[in-house]
């Protein structure tokens, strides 16, 4: 394989395409090696074949506002990769949503659902809406109208729609009411991330973050260094920051910041139960802004237009959306320093923002085994669906623990150079791809 000739290739067919570009290229980069000792991949083709999706469904979303007036939104699934179990992942509401976007995360969840151990391809979705300042009628009708497109094409062994930035609990109950309606069949599996009263997991609403705490404390196990007495910076306010910072603070670290659009709010006190709650009533209140967390909690400080990284700390943990650090700020990071950065947000880190982390021999894992604790609860939603039982807590809980610490051996195993320093993003690229691409190769040319 010929990393350039094929990145030459999809630029040509796909130009502009940034976010995708920037995903492949660094899978690429880190299979590379392993890719050209297996020259039956070579011949089946396997990366020309895996880089673009299976198939793409754009469609309209038509729906009527609150002043009564039509409003008219491009929606999207993209079905990725289906080697290794029925397509999963997703689905994005966001006013910067568009293909690269979601190829990239569609991408990127392949070999994310390939870590967990579980039989999921990769999949995403979504939509242009800007739920900022929707009312719930509003998000309502368009769930449904989104729904009303996208249900003949899902199903819970076809393909399995999720929660994203922008959809949730509240989302995902509207999506899945007009689904009842359409399909007419109570088919619980088609969509996870549901309700605990009508399907849904417990656990699934903490997994990404509480997940993502326990590959950062295996991490740390391994670099024998412990989380408790950490300070934490920790970028967003919405469900996954929540999780992480939930978990980050049971395990005895210190939270002191979480961040918005609208700036940083610096909480050298750390967080607290009551501190916890009011996270989600921010994320509910649909206003997109952190500054209120400092009216209400006075011994906390909001500092407009900056981000969490400009907090010293010493663990950074990204849990909003794709290259939000950057260089400078990686830079910053370490100056002020800080000693382990794990992207729990898709593709967090910008390139510039790795190479100057692992230059720096400290320690970072990417998005795709971070963050999986979410997909692998999905995952658990669907076997207990297709049971039609529910677990306990603690055994979902537990199941997760595994899971994490699973994928966090995976990626010791292919990420651990000659020099000792563990390569996250190398284990975690390499160990994906061989489980997806093993799988291709036997089903033949299709
Ligand atoms: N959107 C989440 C992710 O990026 C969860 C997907 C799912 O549960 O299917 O992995």
């Amino acid at each position: 394989m010929k990393v350039q000739t094929i990145m030459a290739d999809l630029e040509r067919k796909h130009p502009g395409e940034n976010e995708y570009l920037q995903a492949v290229q660094e899978v690429l980069e880190s299979i590379e090696e392993v890719y050209n000792l297996h020259p039956e991949f070579e011949k089946a083709k396997i990366v020309e074949r895996m880089v673009e999706p299976d198939r793409i469904f754009t469609f309209r979303v038509t729906w009527v506002d609150d002043r009564g007036e039509i409003q008219t939104n491009l929606g999207y699934r993209i079905q990725f990769n289906s080697a290794i179990g029925p397509y999963k992942g997703g689905i994005r509401f966001h006013k910067a949503v568009n293909p690269s976007m979601l190829k990239f995360l569609g991408f990127e969840q392949t070999f994310k659902n390939a870590l967990t151990t579980l039989p999921m391809g990769g999949a995403k979705g979504g939509s242009d809406f800007d739920p900022v300042g929707k009312s719930d009628a509003e998000i309502m009708r368009f769930c449904q109208a989104f729904m009303w497109e996208l249900w003949n094409n899902i199903g819970p062994d076809t393909d399995v729609p999720a929660g994203d930035v922008g959809v949730g609990g509240r989302e995902i109950g509207y999506m899945y009411g007009m689904y009842k309606k359409l399909a007419r069949e109570y088919n619980t599996g088609v969509l996870t991330g549901k309700g605990m009263t009508w399907g849904g997991s417990l656990i699934r609403p903490e997994a990404t973050g509480f997940g993502a705490l326990y590959f950062v404390e295996h991490m740390l196990a391994k670099a024998g260094k412990s989380i408790k007495g950490a300070t934490v910076a920790i970028s967003g306010f919405g469900n996954v920051a929540w999780g992480a910072a939930t978990k980050a603070t049971e395990l005895g670290a210190k939270v002191i910041a979480i961040s918005g659009p609208d700036g940083v709010v610096y909480n050298p006190e750390g967080m607290n139960k009551e501190k916890l709650d009011y996270m989600l009533v921010l994320r509910a209140s649909n206003r997109n802004i952190v500054a209120p967390f400092a009216e209400k909690f006075p011994d906390a400080t909001f500092i407009p237009g900056k981000k969490a990284w400009s907090i010293k700390c010493d663990i950074a943990l990204p849990c909003a959306f794709q290259n939000e650090l950057n260089g400078d700020d990686a830079a910053e990071l370490i100056a002020n320093g800080t000693w382990c950065a794990a992207e729990v947000s898709n593709m967090g880190c910008t390139p510039e923002a790795i190479a100057t982390f692992q230059g720096a021999g400290i320690l970072f894992a990417p998005g795709k085994a971070v963050n999986a604790g979410g997909v692998a609860t999905s995952g658990l939603e669907m076997t207990q669906n297709a049971m039609h039982l529910s677990w306990s807590a603690a055994e979902v809980d537990q199941k997760l623990h595994y899971i994490m610490e699973s994928i966090h051996a995976a990626c010791v195993k292919y990420g651990t150079q000659e020099d000792g320093y563990i390569n996250y993003v190398k284990g975690a690229n390499i160990a994906g791809f061989m489980k997806v691409a093993q799988a291709m190769l036997e089903q033949g040319i299709v």
